[in-house]
């Protein structure tokens, strides 16, 4: 249904908005282009002042922005609450931050004087996705309008009054209109903004298939490109784990979001010794879930953001199972109003079946059983993706070699996989390049600048 809110907890259609025609697209396009050669003259620290003003915003509003999110993509609503609060967070970060890791750089060469100097690329496309209606939209924001350059935001369909609402937020802390502006259209337009000269970069948060598309389209244009796409990030568990620890992170790695989260791990693998005793606690932990209505904080998990995404659950369980995948959990979609799913865990994932290779995006958990941290590691890299990875021991030499031997863009030791702005976030192989936060996230959309005076 073209671009709406729709309650995915009840099926309610709470308000449809038209898409942009061209000419008023064109019109957003001038007004960022021409905002652009005023704005990357703007002081850093006047930015960051407008950027700490939105961190209060955010806060301010945090009730009602995280009630828009849970009503429109059926967040718990305590996860939507934590998600205001860490754009708050982003935002005070590249405030602080990023004139520091933007200042120029001094290098010793032949010349009397050479440095580096980060200077901002001009208007930045972002297609984001539903899951984390404003995490990913201020991850993105915060520092690339530190850097100087300015936004477009192509949200995701079902979003839009998230999306909006960054808008308004960017506005109301200071920030010039054209800075940072969101374009309510479809993503049939997304390849016409990619190859208008204006627009200097895309990032893009989402499907393998999106990203292909756009960075295709960007390619040609040669045009940089960040894309965090999809994940099956492993959950390795290992003889000397703290199995209790263990399984509790596990139910909260693979549940939060509703299961919807790129780095939930969603394959877990555990060693022979610990796997009876892990699973007896994981099946407890995930049975004891309470799913209903993700507005009442009683509820640990809510409904899949539309219906397409609960049938495609539906569909990659019933396959498995059919291939001789074993329930030892949930399995079933949950009948009546809704796109509710009930909490699942499967084993025995047969060779070929969509359990061995596919994302799971939803409370379905994949659990595999090997013999040592040989096969553990090999399991682990046999899949097509590489965004995150968790795993649990308390042997120094098996920490060293999870965290060379493993092929993902991080690896947590004893903790679940989440993102910090003070650390680079993104992935390897299949789940994309570049990075979001920290220094190295800001220097992805800046012409790094080699000066060099005899
Ligand atoms: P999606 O269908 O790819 O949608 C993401 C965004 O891309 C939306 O704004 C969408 O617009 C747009 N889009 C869709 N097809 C496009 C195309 N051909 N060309 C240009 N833009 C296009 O992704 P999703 O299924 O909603 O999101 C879930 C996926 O995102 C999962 O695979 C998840 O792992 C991944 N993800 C990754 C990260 C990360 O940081 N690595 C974070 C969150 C999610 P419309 O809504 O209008 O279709």
């Amino acid at each position: 249904m073209g671009i709406a809110s729709v309650n995915p907890a009840t099926g309610e259609v709470l308000e449809t908005f038209t898409p942009l025609t061209s000419d008023e697209i064109e019109s957003k396009l001038t007004l960022a282009d021409a905002t652009f050669r005023e704005y990357r003259h703007i002081p850093i620290a006047r930015r960051g002042e407008w950027l700490r003003k939105a961190a209060d915003i955010l806060e301010r509003d945090q009730v009602e922005l995280a009630r828009n999110m849970t009503l429109e993509m059926g967040k718990p609503i305590k996860q939507a609450i934590g998600e205001v609060l860490k754009c708050a967070l982003v935002c005070r970060f590249y405030a602080d931050h990023a004139a520091e890791f933007l200042q120029d750089h001094e290098v010793a060469t032949d010349a009397s004087r050479s440095f580096v100097r980060y200077e901002p690329l001009g208007i930045i496309l972002a297609v984001m996705p539903w899951n984390f209606p404003l995490w990913q939209v201020f991850r993105f924001a915060a520092p690339a309008l530190m850097a100087g350059n300015v936004g477009i935001l192509k949200h995701a369909s079902n979003v839009p009054r998230s999306a909006l609402a960054v808008e308004r937020i960017l506005l109301e802390a200071g920030f010039p209109a054209g800075v940072f502006q969101t374009l309510l259209i479809g993503a049939e337009k997304v390849l016409d903004l990619v190859n208008d000269p204006r627009v200097k970069a895309a990032t893009l948060t989402g499907s393998e298939p999106a990203g292909m598309s756009l960075a295709s389209a960007a390619g040609k244009q040669i045009k940089k490109v960040v894309l965090e796409l999809g994940g099956s990030d492993p959950f390795i568990v290992l003889d000397s784990a703290d199995i209790e620890a263990a399984a509790a992170t596990a139910v909260m790695a693979r549940t939060l979001n509703n299961g919807q989260t790129c780095i939930a791990a969603k394959r877990f693998i555990v060693a022979d010794s610990v796997f009876d005793r892990f699973t007896e606690l994981f099946v407890e932990k995930v049975k004891a879930l309470k799913v209903g209505d993700p507005i009442e904080e009683s509820n640990d998990i809510g409904p899949l953001a539309t219906a397409k995404i609960v049938e495609e659950i539906a569909e990659q369980v019933r396959k498995t199972v059919e291939m001789g995948g074993k329930i030892l959990a949930g399995g079933q979609r949950i009948e009546g109003a809704g796109n509710f799913y009930q909490p699942t865990i499967l084993t025995d994932i047969p060779k070929g079946s969509p359990g061995e290779k596919e994302e799971f995006f939803g409370p379905v958990a994949l659990l595999f059983r090997v013999k040592d941290i040989d096969e553990a590691i090999a399991l682990a890299n046999d899949s097509p993706f590489g965004l995150g990875s968790s795993a649990w021991t308390n042997d120094p030499a098996e920490i060293d070699r999870l965290v060379s031997e493993v092929e993902a863009g991080s690896v947590f030791i004893n903790g679940m996989v989440k993102s910090d702005p003070r650390l680079p976030f993104g992935g390897s192989k299949r789940s994309g390049f570049g990075r979001e936060l920290s220094a190295e996230g800001i220097r992805e959309f800046v012409n790094i600048k080699t000066i060099w005076i005899k």
